[in-house]
């Protein structure tokens, strides 16, 4: 076979797709340096206003349509790009230059551009990273407008199937993509846990990340078929190539048959363990999946997409109402609201917050939230507003430290008291449960459950802080095992540490939703995972066919491994009696197997 046509990544979202490749080049047009006579300067001065009008007015359009599809948050996230198109300093220092330099709109505002991404990426802020991609995007919008090369259009307006190649995806992007057109992703840059595979997954998008050179490589318009497990890509494909892809399409509909006939039933393994299944909520479309799939209430609902692409923080009204509405949908059950997990790069963008080397060990989540009350507390007030009506929980993120969790039911305890004295309806109080996620927290495991009420695995942190491999980075995508030993001890002791004072201990990092690492989890004791909404049925099924007997023997013999290899060869082993292990396969592959991503230099 000629390798040319064959390219990997990580498979980062489940399924197969064929259809023709629409590249989104995010590669700026080649702007030459052109002057003009001084009688012209007014009109590239005119010019330059009305491209910017032009793509101001897209935006509005592309906002209003993702208003209609996905729903107002979602369809903020182009605020920021408006807000920034229109920045009167930014244009008055363009059209300073035209008149100065009798240059051309194009070239002005180019070379303007130019100047604020260096001094951005200068900074080496991640903060700016999320600005950088708005600032790409209006850069390449508003040079289309002038050299008239407006043609390309985001994937989401195309008629046709086909399968959208980019160099990154961001969640943004992501979002507003249209389902019945786009039927796969791939792109250069991404891991498993990056924030837009993530969205991917739970779009039920298949989808390949971390795939270097995927842009020279496939031109637009070719057939291109991906395998979101794998992470194969083959351009071209023989009618050979399509008839194996095929076969592996039966498969998965086998599954999926077996899927859907387990949606109804209890996830109890075969000797009776019952095994409580919840959802990981990050978006608000996501509801209505999570529920149908049967989810036990919500393990992890995620915050941030309030935040993210936004100019400001939400309101306590804001968050309320959202609280509420989750809350409403999923009761009687549970929801753990978890609080905001901001820093690295999820800040909104007025947001002023420092400069990092380190962002992943900077600044961020908890420490954030208690350093600034004014953000902290409306979140507080409106979980404990929310709670005085349904069965909310309070989950706080990236706690190091004893000391976080007794300063944030100091500010509960404030605020309850500020909201009874205002007359307010709301509760006194709220179980508050601790994300455990760092190696910090795991070592004090004993000391962080008698404050808690109960604990939550994010094994995605847990594993990026135990390895020191950033989970982001595609370069490392390989390295990225949440079966490794060294973690799979700390899963231990977790579980034993929260059993101690009685509290509840469930997982709700990715880890879960793989079938494998599930039994591994039920084996070590595990009665309650969260999972994205279209990994509930795999999970439920997995249940339901491994008795818990054999889940704890083969907890027990990968507990014995040297090596992640090692752990996984255990679970497969221990599983073999009771599953499929070629269906099995079909679903999504362990974090870390990455199919061996050639990698950029
Ligand atoms: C985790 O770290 O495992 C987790 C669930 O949180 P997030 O992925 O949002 O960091
Ligand atoms: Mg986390």
């Amino acid at each position: 076979m000629n390798e040319q046509r064959v390219l990997r990544g990580s498979g980062v979202s489940p399924g197969v797709a064929c259809a023709p490749a629409m590249v989104i080049q995010w590669r700026f047009p080649d702007v030459p340096d052109r002057s003009v006579q001084p009688e012209e300067v007014d009109g590239e001065i005119s010019r330059l206003r009305a491209a910017i009008a032009s793509v101001v007015d897209h935006l509005l359009h592309l906002r209003d349509r993702v208003l209609q599809r996905a729903g107002l948050e979602e369809s903020r996230i182009f605020d920021a790009q408006i807000l920034m198109a229109q920045d009167e300093d930014f244009l008055a220092s363009v059209e300073h230059l035209i008149r100065e330099n009798n240059l051309s709109a194009e070239t002005a505002f180019e070379f303007k551009a130019l100047e604020i991404r260096a001094l951005w990426s200068g900074t080496g802020s991640l903060r700016l990273r999320e600005r950088l991609t708005d600032l790409s995007a209006i850069q390449m919008r508003v040079l289309r407008v002038l050299m008239g090369t407006d043609e390309e259009e985001l994937a989401f307006q195309v008629g046709e199937q086909c399968i959208v190649v980019a160099h990154e995806l961001s969640p943004g992007l992501t979002v507003q993509l249209d389902r019945d057109h786009v039927v796969g992703l791939i792109s250069e840059e991404g891991t498993r846990t990056s924030h837009a595979a993530i969205v991917a997954h739970s779009l039920g998008i298949p989808a390949v990340m971390g795939a270097p050179g995927a842009l020279e490589a496939i031109a637009p318009g070719t057939l291109v078929l991906l395998d979101g497990q794998s992470g194969r890509i083959v351009l071209d494909p023989t009618p050979h190539e399509l008839d194996l892809a095929r076969t592996q399409v039966t498969r998965r509909h086998k599954l999926e048959l077996e899927l859907e006939s387990v949606a109804q039933q209890p996830a109890v393994t075969p000797d009776g363990r019952v095994i409580t299944l919840m959802g990981n909520v990050d978006l608000p479309e996501e509801i209505d999946l999570a529920l149908r799939n049967g989810a036990e209430g919500v393990g992890l609902l995620r915050t941030e997409f309030l935040v993210t692409g936004r100019t400001e923080l939400p309101s306590e009204e804001e968050q309320l109402e959202y609280f509420r509405r989750v809350a409403h949908a999923f009761a009687p059950r549970p929801v753990v609201i978890r609080t905001f997990d901001l820093g690295g790069d999820k800040f909104p963008a007025a947001f002023d917050a420092p400069q990092e080397a380190n962002p992943f060990l900077g600044w961020r989540s908890i420490r954030v939230c208690l350093d600034q009350p004014d953000i902290f507390r409306p979140q507080i007030r409106a979980i404990l507003r929310a709670a005085a009506e349904y069965p909310v929980h309070m989950m706080l993120p990236l706690i190091t430290r004893v000391e976080e969790v007794h300063r944030t039911h100091e500010l509960i305890a404030e605020e309850a008291a500020s909201l009874r004295r205002a007359g307010v309806p709301a509760a006194a109080s709220v179980p508050v449960g601790v994300m455990v996620e760092t190696p910090a927290a795991v070592i004090v495991a004993d000391r962080l459950a008698k404050v808690s009420r109960f604990f939550s695995v994010g094994s995605n942190d847990l594993t990026q802080y135990t390895l020191v491999v950033d989970r982001g980075n595609a370069r490392l995508a390989n390295r990225f095992a949440p079966q490794d030993p060294a973690v799979v001890r700390q899963l231990q002791s977790i579980l034993a540490a929260g059993e101690a004072e009685g509290i509840e201990v469930s997982v709700c990092g990715e880890m879960a939703s793989e079938p494998l690492l599930a039994v591994l989890l039920i084996g070590l004791g595990y009665r309650r995972l969260s999972v994205a909404p279209p990994a509930l049925l795999l999970l439920r099924w997995i249940v339901r066919k491994v008795p818990f007997e054999a889940c704890r023997v083969a907890a027990e013999n990968a507990l014995l491994a040297e090596t992640s290899h090692g752990v996984e060869e255990a679970l497969r082993q221990g599983v073999k009696p009771f599953v499929d292990l070629r269906l099995l396969d079909l679903a999504a592959p362990l974090p870390g197997r990455t199919s061996g991503a050639s990698l950029v230099p």
